[in-house]
């Protein structure tokens, strides 16, 4: 067992109840305040604690890692390092806050330092991503959206069984949470027999995914293999990959979705290393054909992580919409990194690679408005009493994540983004 995943070490910082940041967890992000500049940080409760500083007061000693590595806008200079570094690094976090180590705890100077109430901090987007794939791994919903645009009998493609279907996204365009988004404009065909007409897209929607973020791969014409796929994985988020139905629909034959989906896609601040994740892994569902060589593995890549979204109308209380799963997935990581690296395509350090919308076989799972409204057919009715089919001006929609299991709950706070008009 990795030394921090101990659900019974305790830390000297106190804990609320049903935190998803107990000393377990040891999540990385990029954080800043009125005083200091982004840096690199963790978080156990409510504090959010500098690792910038806890390095130059000597706590990091002896582990591979520079000042600059943490003194940096972006987790990318400590993924460099690779997972021997990171999983040190964690395990040297959680022994510093454990209530039994007191080298930290008796120094209230540093500990001043260090720790930033969680209030008086804004985070950051975590990751400079350099590439970004979507994938499309989840069989309800491509099942769903198979039905509802094709035909029931046929909702899968045929490729779909055999190949951990994706798309090359926008890097740009992934933001943190907090960020507000503005409507997209772009054509849309609104009528078979009519030409397309230009404007705010009306459809507008989320998807309900997770994205994970690699480590270093290997060079150009190389691959990586499923039983190699967790040493390049440094760790997961929560990702909204908005949407826009109606320029999607019209844009997306033959070569995939293009402006439809490039405008914003927003994650969750704190990136949840896959150490942590560790205890939470199971079984994924049996894969039927039998995959081709390259895409079998060995133990478990599935991963428990309950998962929610509401939608929060301006001045008004919030609605949960969706209730899925991370287990969901057919695909798994280690496959969905085995395909993307199988033709030789180089992986880099900070690149980010999202599930595909996560939607479970029932209609509170479906992991987007496309889905629960049914194409707008079955409107939502939210706690104010409004009705929504997909997502209007103004809304905030929230996606949150977590996991429990032997008593301890691992959590990945959640994204948050308010949708303005069109410019
Ligand atoms: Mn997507």
């Amino acid at each position: 067992m990795i030394k921090a995943n101990d659900p019974s070490i305790q830390s000297w910082l106190d804990v609320p109840e049903n935190s998803d940041f107990p000393i377990q967890n040891i999540p990385f992000g990029v954080f800043k305040s009125e005083n200091v500049s982004a840096r690199v940080g963790t978080r156990i409760g409510d504090h959010v604690i500098d690792l910038n500083a806890l390095f130059i007061l000597g706590y990091l000693d002896n582990l591979p890692f520079a000042n600059t590595d943490f003194n940096t806008d972006s987790l990318n200079k400590i993924m460099k390092k690779g997972k021997k570094a990171t999983t040190d690094l964690r395990n040297r976090i959680s022994k510093l806050f454990n209530k039994e180590n007191n080298d930290l705890s008796s120094n209230a100077h540093h500990v001043q330092q260090v720790i930033f109430p969680v209030e008086r901090i804004e985070m950051c987007m975590p990751v400079q991503v350099g590439d970004y794939t979507d994938f499309y791994s989840s069989r309800d919903h491509a099942t769903n959206v198979g039905t509802m645009f094709r035909d029931p009998d046929n909702a899968l493609l045929p490729n779909w069984l055999w190949i951990p279907v994706g798309y090359h996204g926008r890097a740009s365009s992934i933001i943190p949470s907090g960020t507000a988004i503005r409507r997209p404009k772009g054509q849309q065909k609104p009528s078979e027999n009519e030409a397309p007409v230009f404007g705010p897209c009306k459809l507008l929607d989320f998807e309900l995914e997770m994205a994970f973020v690699t480590f270093d791969g290997k060079p150009l014409g190389d691959s990586i293999s499923t039983k190699e796929a967790k040493d390049y994985i440094f760790g997961m988020c929560i990702m909204n990959d908005w949407s826009a139905r109606d320029i999607q629909k019209w844009e997306y034959v033959p070569l995939g979705p293009f402006l439809a989906k490039s405008f914003a896609s927003s994650v969750s601040p704190w990136i949840v290393t896959m150490d942590a994740l560790e205890p939470f892994s199971i079984e994924g569902p049996k894969q039927e054909p039998e995959v081709l060589p390259y895409l079998k593995y060995e133990g478990n890549h599935h991963y428990d992580i309950n998962l929610e979204v509401g939608i929060i109308p301006e001045k008004s209380e919030e609605t949960v919409v969706c209730k899925s799963n991370y287990k969901h997935m057919y695909w798994n990581m280690a496959q969905q990194l085995a395909h993307h690296s199988v033709n030789g395509c180089n992986i880099r350090c900070g690149d980010m690679m999202a599930s595909g919308t996560i939607s479970g076989p029932s209609p509170e799972s479906f992991g987007s408005m496309l889905e629960i409204s049914w194409k707008g057919t079955k409107p939502v009715k939210l706690k104010d009493g409004s009705e929504r089919k997909f997502i209007q001006d103004t809304d905030t929609v929230v996606m949150r994540g977590h996991c429990k299991k032997d008593g301890v709950r691992i959590g990945f706070g959640e994204v948050s983004t308010k949708v303005l008009p069109a410019n």
